[in-house]
This record gives C-alpha cells, sequence and structure tokens, in this order.
C-alpha cells in the first residue's frame, strides 16, 4: 500500500501534465509550448513538497493547514476532529501528526472539495484507519476510475476503495460538527465538475476549494468538467451568501476576505470579456496570448505557478469549448 501512496503524487503530476498538454496542444507549434507546462509542474511540485507546514487558527475550533498541497481546514468539537481535505500523500504523517498536535482529538471525518492529488492525497492514508470520506458524487467517479490520457501513453489506476467517499451527495448536504453547521454546496461546473463549497456557522468561514486560489491564477480543469463561465457563475453564489465578516478559505493561498473573493471574481470577469473580444475578433489562441489579456493583473496573480500564458489559453479553451468544456 505505501508503493501505491508513494506513487500518486507522481501520477498525478503526470495527469496534469497531460491536461497542460492537451490545453496547449491546439496551438502547439512543439516549440516551447511543452516547456511552459513542465514549467508548470516543476513549480507545482517545488511549491507543495518543499513549503513548511503551517497552521493557522481562525478561532472557535477552526485551523487551517498550509504548504502540503492544498489548504487543510480542521473543526474540532469535544471528542473528534473533521477535515475538510488531505493535503499531498507524500506529506499526510506530517500533517497528521501536526492536526493531531493541535487538535488533540481524532479525525473522524473528511470532507474533499474535489478530487485533484493535492486535496485527496491523503484520503488512503486517513481512510483506512477508519476516517469517514464525504465529497460530491462526481469526486468518487474522478477518484475510482480510470482516468485514460492516452495521447501521452497514460492510463490512471484506481484509487483504492478505502481513499473514496462512501458518503457523496449531488447539490447540497448538510452536517453538523459540535456547535457549527456545516453546509456543502455543489453549483455544477467550477474548477471542477465536483467541487465543494463548506459554509460553516455561526463561526462565518467558507471555504471554497480551488474554485479561489488567493494571488496564483487558477487551474480551470477543463478535462474534468471544469469552466471558467462555471467559476464565474459559482464565485457570484458564494459572494450571494457571504458577508463583509466573512472569511474565506481558498484552495491555495492566505486566508481571505469576502473583498478579496470579490476582487478575484471581477478579475475572471475581465480576462473573460478581453478573451472573449479577441475570439470575436478572430484571432487564435496564439495571437490572444500574445495580446496578453491579463495584463492588468499580471502584477498581483501572475507570479504563481500557474502563469498568465498557461491561465489565458484556459480561459481561451474554455470559450473556445476546445479541451472538453461543458
Ligand atoms: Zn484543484
Amino acid at each position: 500500500m505505501n508503493v501505491f501512496r508513494n506513487m500518486r503524487p507522481s501520477y498525478a503530476f503526470i495527469q496534469l501534465l497531460a491536461f497542460a498538454v492537451v490545453l496547449t496542444g491546439a496551438a502547439s507549434r512543439a516549440t516551447g509550448q511543452g516547456g511552459t507546462a513542465q514549467t508548470v509542474i516543476q513549480k507545482a511540485t517545488e511549491e507543495f513538497e518543499n513549503s513548511p507546514l503551517k497552521v493557522v487558527s481562525l478561532g472557535q475550533g477552526l485551523y487551517v493547514f498550509s504548504g502540503d498541497g492544498g489548504n487543510v481546514t480542521a473543526i474540532v468539537d469535544d471528542g473528534s476532529t473533521l477535515l475538510i481535505d488531505s493535503g499531498l500523500a507524500s506529506r499526510i504523517s506530517e500533517l497528521d501528526e501536526a492536526i493531531f498536535k493541535t487538535t488533540m482529538r481524532p479525525v473522524t471525518r473528511l470532507v474533499n472539495t474535489h478530487w485533484h492529488f493535492d486535496h485527496t492525497g491523503g484520503n488512503t492514508y486517513l481512510g483506512s484507519s477508519g476516517v469517514v470520506i464525504f465529497a460530491q458524487e462526481n469526486v468518487k467517479r474522478q477518484l475510482a476510475s480510470v482516468q485514460d490520457v492516452s495521447f501521452v501513453g497514460l492510463r490512471d489506476g484506481h484509487y483504492p476503495p478505502q481513499a473514496l467517499p462512501e458518503r457523496t451527495y449531488s447539490s447540497s448536504l448538510r452536517l453538523s460538527q459540535g456547535t457549527e453547521r456545516l453546509t456543502l454546496e455543489n453549483y455544477g461546473s467550477a474548477h471542477t465538475d465536483g467541487d465543494t463549497v463548506i459554509f460553516i456557522a455561526p463561526a462565518n468561514i467558507a471555504v471554497v476549494g480551488d474554485i479561489f486560489s488567493n494571488h496564483v491564477y487558477p487551474i480551470i480543469d477543463l478535462v474534468s468538467g471544469g469552466s471558467i463561465d462555471g467559476m464565474i457563475r459559482s464565485l457570484d453564489r458564494i459572494l450571494s451568501q457571504t458577508d463583509a465578516q466573512t472569511k474565506i478559505v481558498p484552495g491555495h493561498g492566505p486566508v481571505a476576505t469576502r473583498a478579496d473573493l470579490q476582487g478575484y471574481r471581477d478579475m475572471l470577469v475581465q480576462v473573460r470579456q478581453s478573451v472573449k473580444d479577441l475570439i470575436a475578433a478572430g484571432k487564435t489562441m496564439e495571437e490572444v496570448v500574445t495580446a496578453v489579456p491579463t495584463k492588468d493583473f499580471d502584477a498581483k496573480w501572475g507570479s504563481g505557478y500557474v502563469t498568465a500564458k498557461v491561465f489565458t489559453e484556459m480561459v481561451f479553451s474554455s470559450l473556445a469549448g476546445t479541451s472538453g468544456s461543458q
């Protein structure tokens, strides 16, 4: 089982690479494009494998662990800890230890915000110790099924049964943890087609997964059913259900405010409009990239592992319907 677990992140990175190849393939001239894709992977790998694990308290028995992949939120009650996301497989022992040190209670339940490896990497470890896993129903299919990436000659293996969500839902599910009520919502296609946003009350926290990466251009996973339109629709739903005091936990990056989320949503809307206008003017993906429709935002959002170029290609492909978008 250890071998299987250790293979998971590298496999997922290959998938991410494959995804980037799909995105760039349409306009690829074989030069340059592969290098860009690899840079995304290398940067993400370096970041997730080597960042120090940090914990931030949100008060009222809520904590956010970060550095080992996607953000991991812990909610404590008298006798147990409920987790949202499980980080990178290669760092789950370290995460598990840090969670126990902080909460002094065993993890009994886990919610996955979506299927990506940097949010589900600890599933096998936690599922093996009896933790009950919750997710939107598409996540179970995505984790359980063979992911066929034949254009690079690769087929994904199954996650083992103990890593799969045994409690799934379609559009909404309510849970409680101590005095906190959790509302799990799926708004259809967004970052993937299986995203869960978790509203926590009365703490007034929204855990939004990779629909929001704080100060990094997001990945829009078109192959898994994501779309730029869906990202924006979901953000509008989140904005309508939060207020100025709500703490927003993004999939990556520091805990944010509703104003930060609004700024991010507005950035997506403006980039989408610029790319739409260029498509309407008959521009190819390469020409759209050259026009740099993200130029007003690159200083703030463009320094992460998703470059302005890759982000532009994802928005273009989503709008042009060239990479399996809805
Ligand atoms: Zn993701």
